[in-house]
């Protein structure tokens, strides 16, 4: 039988759906969560916007030790198929928009749908979000021309004119990726080119590109269907152009979005969500985890174990809740659920004999 929500009673709304814990963010660190809070029999459900976050991004890893190198896409789905050997479930599409923590200690979660989740637990893993130009046009053909993903979505603009609005490394990476796609690529960047000199250097050089420094996006145009232009304005005489391009590529950083949650936890001056070193927020019951949060060097293995040791904590914070005096202080249980590969003792014999 549902329990009482604690909260917007006789309000109309559907009851929520329940889980122990309630993951947001199916990045490396969020993935990595459900991993682990599945292995421990808990009920835990995904709730994202989408497979893989950043790492759709990352066209190869080659510093996620014990693997060479694997397509960034790969590495998220292969966590995602080990997570769900242990029964983690996943629900795509979805925005979490609102959160309360409901007189009971439990969380009401609120997707940008209308669908509504509760838990006992949460752990926040919503990563980094595309910077956006914040430009009229832009909401209305999101996803019709305007792009925050080159690597995702360049090879869809193979022969047409497109621009990249972006600034260093990450501006000019997707400058020479649409340049070997795209008869001209436009490169809108506010400030003067800069950047790892070989990039700098392979973009002057591309005769195809052209480059508009000091530059800033002020209008997407369209045909109320697609992306039919970019209007831009140089930032020094206050000049404006328009670009006639089919694609608009945003590539200027990453935010975390937690405008969303700011009620429940610290920010620092970045917006990023302060922890302590067990990954708990200032909410009791509310972890966080990966890019999100304050912690250093935002990197894939970083992500994955920030996002197991938040696990661990919500874990044995769901068992205090319980009454139940089990907490645990790692996870070294062999399951058998999945046998290692023969080559491995193959290859640590062969070792052994050297
Ligand atoms: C181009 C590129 C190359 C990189 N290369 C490397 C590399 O070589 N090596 C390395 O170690 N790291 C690399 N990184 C960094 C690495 O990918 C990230 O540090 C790491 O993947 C972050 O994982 P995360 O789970 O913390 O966050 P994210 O990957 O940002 O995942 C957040 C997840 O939350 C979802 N989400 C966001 N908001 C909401 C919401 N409100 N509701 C529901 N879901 C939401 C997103 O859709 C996403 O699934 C690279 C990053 C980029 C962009």
């Amino acid at each position: 039988m549902a329990q009482s929500t604690g909260g917007r009673e006789g309000s109309g709304s559907p009851e929520p759906e329940r889980h122990d814990i309630i993951v947001i963010g199916a990045g490396m660190a969020g993935l990595t969560a459900a991993l682990y809070l599945a292995r421990q029999g808990v009920d835990v459900l995904v709730v994202s916007k989408d497979l893989g976050g950043q790492l759709l991004q990352a066209t190869v890893i080659e510093n996620y030790p014990g693997i060479e190198a694997i397509k960034g896409v790969d590495l998220a789905m292969k966590v995602e198929k080990q997570a769900r050997t242990f029964g983690a479930k996943f629900r795509y599409g979805e925005l979490i928009t609102r959160i309360e923590r409901l007189e009971d200690g439990s969380f009401l979660l609120e997707s940008a749908r209308g669908s509504r989740y509760q838990a006992e637990a949460v752990i926040l893993a919503f990563g980094k979000t595309p910077k956006r130009m914040n430009v009229p046009g832009e909401d209305e053909y999101d996803g019709r021309g305007v792009s925050y993903c080159t690597i995702c979505d360049g090879p869809l603009y193979r022969g047409k004119n497109t621009a990249v609005v972006g600034i260093g490394d990450q501006g000019l990476e997707a400058v020479a990726l649409l340049a070997g796609l795209c008869p001209r690529v436009y490169y809108v960047t506010p400030t003067k080119l800069f950047g790892d000199p070989d990039l700098v250097a392979r973009v002057r050089s591309a005769e195809n590109v052209t480059i508009l420094e000091k530059h800033e996006p002020v209008r997407v145009l369209g045909d109320g269907r697609r992306v039919a232009g970019l209007v831009v304005r140089d930032k020094e005489t206050g000049e404006e152009k328009t670009l006639e391009v089919e694609g608009v590529f945003v590539e200027l950083g990453y935010e975390a979005k937690t405008e969303f949650v700011k009620h429940l936890v610290d920010l620092n001056e970045n917006g990023e969500i302060v922890t302590d070193c067990m990954g708990a927020t200032r909410t009791p019951g509310l972890f966080a985890a990966g890019d999100v949060t304050h912690i250093p060097f935002k990197q894939a293995v970083i992500s994955a174990g920030d996002g197991a040791k938040a696990a661990l904590a919500a874990f044995n914070y769901l068992q205090k809740r319980r009454g139940r005096n089990v907490e645990i202080k790692g996870d070294w249980k062999k399951t058998g659920r999945v046998k290692p590969k023969v080559q491995l003792r193959v290859g640590l014999k062969k070792r052994k004999e050297q």
